[in-house]
């Protein structure tokens, strides 16, 4: 293993030619380098070129427009009330994401920003109008509107960005997209990206963009056999359930040695803290940290006194960690080749490596252009559910168990079960050994559930449009209700939809009278009224759910 330091022939951001207002922002922000797209994008931007950019999001092109727009800006001197650029984008959400990020880089150049979109009251937004902005970030249609009452004036715009187009066209924004740019002025610079380039992408741009620079993410080829060898699996996890999702799977996955990788300084402190307070032994490693510090890290890993290493790309640079099992994309990496350089640290010399991803909902397109140009699968996997870690927690005891029966030092506790055996039935000792035994490992875990997150649809590009299905389970059953253990879980195909359909059809209960259903690997949880439980149990005892025979019976403390 080697700990060289990151070598320096990278391009920076200020080799892009940002002013130092906006570098400051940047690495107070923990940013260490610029990501491919900005790599490409900022130079030509600054220079005033036109650009049309494929990227989807998770790339880091929200920051190659943004800081474009605030370095073409200047430093703060402006005084017009129109605005300098309009961001148009498909969605609220977005409108708000992109503005937060323009505020956050253009802070020190005291940058005014407005987003401007449907089912806002439009009293604030005129009254900043009013007032005066630089930037507004907008949806197509509450442009239009604004356009028309006189309130949003183009006449001093010099920028133009239309982000995700492709969005904006599938949502019919295209005349409007036609009537907003028509009001700009001809001298305008327009930036368009869009995740795909179907035809109509390609006619928009003719129509409004002049010699562009053109920009594609994520669609070099690798060489076939390039990407290692290693099994790749992905987790989409909702961004506040992220450091115990990762808990979770590094509890199942029990790497030897692995390597987490973070966006930025911050969150590698952050999430090496968290993992600390979990009981894992982490390191943090990002460009803030002194050659000297980098140094005891390394030596920490060597010697198997830390397990986990918690660091950004820049610092990781340079690292060859002859134990590393795994690596772990703590989101999901700005372009494919950075997913291919970082999981090419495991899987070598016919060792097997493991490379996990956590996505949020809407890095899942990210996802698939990463599948289609390493022409690699990623297995999407569900995040261990607090039954399946308790399930697994009682293999390992049970696992203990059965080491501890195959030897024979147990003659020195006979005379404990002996003496018990006089008053208990001996399967009654033998479970409260167990629990005993198991909960001296620590098992007795108060973990919370984390959301499944279930693609109901998928757009186009594969991004998710479903929602959060899971609701959490609380602890214990809900009061009035019992829960019941049905022997059949996901390995058997079991949906929540079978289960309500056995319950409703076998016991005649109604579905609204079912509560919280919990589908593990192998069993199923499920709540059902105080009252109607003998009843449903008996009811299902004689009848199958997906043509098998399960048993059902009343949850025991065990499974929980
Ligand atoms: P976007 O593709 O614009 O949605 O950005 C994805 C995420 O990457 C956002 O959370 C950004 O804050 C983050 N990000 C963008 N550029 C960089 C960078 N150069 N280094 C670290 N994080 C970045």
């Amino acid at each position: 293993m080697t700990a060289d330091a990151p070598d320096d022939d990278r391009t920076s951001f200020a080799d892009l030619g940002l002013r130092p207002e906006l570098l400051r922002a940047l690495s107070g922000l923990g940013y260490e380098e610029p990501t491919p797209i900005q790599r490409e994008a900022i130079a030509p931007l600054v220079e005033g070129r036109d650009l049309l950019g494929q990227a989807a999001t998770g790339t880091g092109k929200t920051a190659a427009f943004a800081l474009p727009v605030l370095e073409r800006m200047g430093d703060g001197g402006r005084t017009d009330t129109e605005p300098f650029a309009l961001v148009l984008v498909p969605t609220r959400e977005l409108a708000v994401q992109v503005s937060e990020a323009v505020h956050r880089y253009g802070r020190e150049l005291g940058a005014r920003v407005l987003p401007i979109y449907g089912g806002q009251p439009i009293g604030r937004q005129l009254r900043v109008l009013e007032q005066g902005v630089d930037v507004v970030v907008a949806t197509p249609g509450r442009a239009v509107d604004h356009l028309n009452r006189g309130t949003l004036k183009l006449d001093k715009l010099q920028i133009v960005v239309l982000d995700e187009a492709d969005e904006m066209l599938d949502m019919g924004f295209a005349e409007d997209l036609d009537a907003i740019l028509a009001e700009a002025p001809e001298d305008r610079q327009t930036v368009l990206f869009s995740a795909t380039m179907p035809p109509r992408i390609d006619r928009l741009a003719r129509r409004h963009l002049t010699d562009p620079v053109r920009i594609t993410i994520g669609r070099e080829q690798t060489e076939p056999g390039e990407a290692p060898r290693v099994r790749q699996s992905a987790y989409v996890v909702p961004r506040a359930h992220k450091p115990a999702a990762l808990g979770r799977v590094l509890d199942v996955e029990a790497p030897t040695a692995a390597i987490v990788f973070c966006r930025t300084r911050d969150e590698v402190d952050q999430l090496t803290e968290t993992l600390n307070g979990r009981g894992y032994r982490a390191e943090s490693l990002h460009g803030g940290i002194s050659q000297e510090q980098r140094d005891r890290v390394m030596a920490r890993l060597r010697n198997g006194t830390a397990d986990l290493l918690v660091a950004t790309d820049v610092a990781a640079r340079g690292l060859d960690v002859e134990q590393l099992t795994h690596v772990v994309n703590y989101n999901v990496p700005s372009a494919p080749e950075s997913y291919v350089h970082r999981i090419g640290r495991v899987g070598r010399a016919g060792r097997e490596g493991v490379a996990i991803t956590l996505a949020e909902p809407r890095e899942h397109g990210m996802l698939k252009t990463i599948e289609r140009v390493t022409k690699q699968r990623i297995q999407m996997e569900k995040v261990p559910t607090v039954a399946d870690l308790r399930a697994r927690r009682l293999e390992l005891t049970r696992a203990a168990l059965h080491e501890s029966l195959l030897e024979d030092d147990l003659e020195g506790f006979r005379v404990v079960v002996e003496t018990l055996a006089d008053e208990f039935d001996v399967v009654e000792i033998a479970l409260a050994a167990v629990k005993l035994a198991h909960e001296a490992t620590g098992a007795a875990a108060d973990e919370e559930e984390i959301p499944e997150f279930v693609p109901r649809d998928r757009d186009r590009r594969g991004a998710p449009l479903g929602g959060e299905r899971r609701e959490r389970r609380p602890r214990r059953p809900t009061a009035g209700m019992t829960r019941l253990f049905v022997g059949a879980g996901r390995s058997a195909g079991i949906r929540p939809q079978d289960i309500v359909g056995a319950i409703a059809g076998e016991a005649r209960l109604n579905g609204r009278e079912i509560g919280a259903i919990e589908i593990a690997d192998r069993f199923s949880l499920v709540e059902v009224p105080d009252n109607a439980a003998q009843q449903v149990i008996t009811a299902l005892r004689g009848a199958t759910i997906k043509g098998r025979k399960v048993t059902v019976r009343r949850e025991r403390d065990d499974n929980r």
